[in-house]
């Protein structure tokens, strides 16, 4: 069999009990875990003489690089965070074009293809991972790299009038064209895709199925990245007996809990979430001291400017709700920016009565199908999910709300509070199934599995 060499941004090496906050570190961990392989990208570390590092980890062989500063700068704070990830979040109003950077975003992925280049062998399956490293097939196949290379979408792709937004959206598309495997969270995302590829470009969809665009001949398919039940669940159930700060499990303490945990991110519409708790606690005043909620939210890129911004509207919301409605024993909203253990988290769904995912737009969110997977099935919790998170195609039996409809995300959590143990059960057999039916091992499987067996037309380079 051969070789899988996955390629993504960030490289960090996991080990048991690390936090990993971020769906892709934890998915693609996961994923080569079973297989092995290389683990190639970015360290992390940003200095004026980066350095190359390598570090076998059990079957994986980590390896990572430093960037200096102006790489750092213009593809990673610039144009991959200040332009893609918004504009593929929908939010033209946050985003911003440099001209530089987006040369930056290009110049860096044609230096991570050099570096990878040599520890190649030639029937290595290569695994490229979201919007940092679009044009990494490119700069690939332009190098004389040969293997066989697919590309997963780990976020939305967002509607063609809104992907035009960036000024080089065609040659940006066009170098995506250069994979074998073009792999989307949802039917939605792939649609948007062809959608460009026919409309914008005159692409062709082929009676196979693949598409041809730009004189180049491949493969765009649904993915849905999951997670691994069993093992949560497993992790979830050895945390029962230990006593949580808050929720039902704590001795004496028979408060419900409500939980969030989300990267400090505008597109997971944390504010928009503390504005209908806030609600729900005015309108149903009836739940006020006999519930808390804990919005666990690690900060994530603290240096680019719009998440400085939604931090500072978030502790301002916090610290309104809190001051308005707290007592001297209860404080009704937990807000921490530090990142936890997955054990830890694993617990704390277990214990809470609602999981509350509320984004505004989501390639997935694993949170919603961790929380599922960890509840205990003789009395689980009720998700309340918000319609734009990837996970709501496959958990349709959750409670599914609208982020921008305050009222109706209180009356979900009232709905929820309520929900009798049938209809709890219910819901989360349900959604049990769809979790078990689109795991880990179907994302990694099949995605591999069309990769390598994708035959393309010859690749016309000119
Ligand atoms: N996570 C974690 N510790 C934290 C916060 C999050 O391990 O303090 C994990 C969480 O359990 C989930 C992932 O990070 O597996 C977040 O993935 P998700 O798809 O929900 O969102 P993303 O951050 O990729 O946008």
């Amino acid at each position: 069999m051969s070789r899988l060499v996955v390629v993504s941004n960030r490289v960090a090496p996991i080990r048991e009990g690390k936090p990993a906050a971020g769906g892709l570190a934890v998915g693609v961990y996961e994923a080569l875990r079973q297989s092995g392989g290389i683990w190639f990208g970015w360290s992390g570390e940003v200095s004026a003489n980066p350095q190359t590092h390598s570090e076998v980890v059990g079957n994986i062989n980590y390896v990572t690089l430093g960037l200096n500063k102006r790489d750092y700068d213009q593809y990673y704070r610039g144009f991959s965070n200040a332009t893609l990830w918004p504009i593929f979040h929908y939010r033209i109003d946050l985003a911003r074009y440099s001209r530089e950077e987006y040369d930056g975003y290009r110049r860096v992925n044609v230096m991570l293809a050099e570096k990878l280049k040599p520890l190649l062998k030639p029937d290595d399956i290569i695994w490229i991972h979201d919007y940092h490293l679009i044009p990494f097939a490119e700069a690939c196949r332009m190098l004389g790299i040969r293997n066989r290379i697919g590309f997963f979408l780990h976020i939305p792709f967002p509607a063609p009038e809104i992907l035009t937004a960036i000024p080089p959206h065609n040659e940006l598309l066009k170098t995506l064209c250069y994979y074998d495997l073009i792999g989307f969270q949802t039917e939605t995302d792939r649609l948007a895709f062809q959608d460009y590829i026919v409309r914008e470009v005159r692409g062709l969809v082929e009676s196979d199925g693949s598409l041809t665009a730009y004189g180049q001949n491949f493969r765009a398919g649904v993915y849905p990245i999951g997670v691994v039940p069993d093992e949560i669940a497993k992790v979830a159930e050895s945390y029962k007996g230990r006593r949580h700060p808050v929720g039902r499990n704590t001795e004496g303490g028979p408060r419900k809990t409500i939980i969030s945990v989300d990267r400090l991110d505008y597109s997971k519409g944390l504010l928009e979430r503390f504005l209908a708790y806030e609600e729900f606690l005015d309108r149903f005043p009836e739940h006020r001291r006999n519930v808390e909620f804990i919005q666990i939210a690690p900060t994530s890129r603290s240096d680019v400017k719009t998440y400085q911004r939604i931090r500072e509207q978030l502790e301002s919301e916090a610290g309104h709700l809190n001051g308005r409605l707290s007592d001297l024993d209860w404080t009704p909203l937990h807000y921490l920016n530090k990142s936890h253990d997955r054990r830890v988290l694993m617990g704390l769904f277990r214990a809470a009565n609602i999981g509350f995912v509320t984004p505004l737009r989501d390639g997935m969110n694993l949170v919603a199908k961790e929380y599922v997977a960890a509840q205990n099935p003789a009395d689980p919790g009720v998700l309340v999910l918000s319609r734009f998170a990837g996970a709501a195609r496959e958990l349709t039996s959750a409670l599914i709300i609208n982020p921008y409809d305050r009222i109706g995300m209180a009356e979900a959590l009232d709905r929820a509070l309520r929900m009798p143990l049938e209809e709890r059960k219910d819901r989360y057999e349900h959604m049990m199934r769809a979790i078990r039916a689109a795991d880990l091992d179907a994302w990694r499987d099949n995605f591999l599995r069309d990769l390598r067996s994708f035959v393309s037309r010859p690749k016309d380079l000119s």
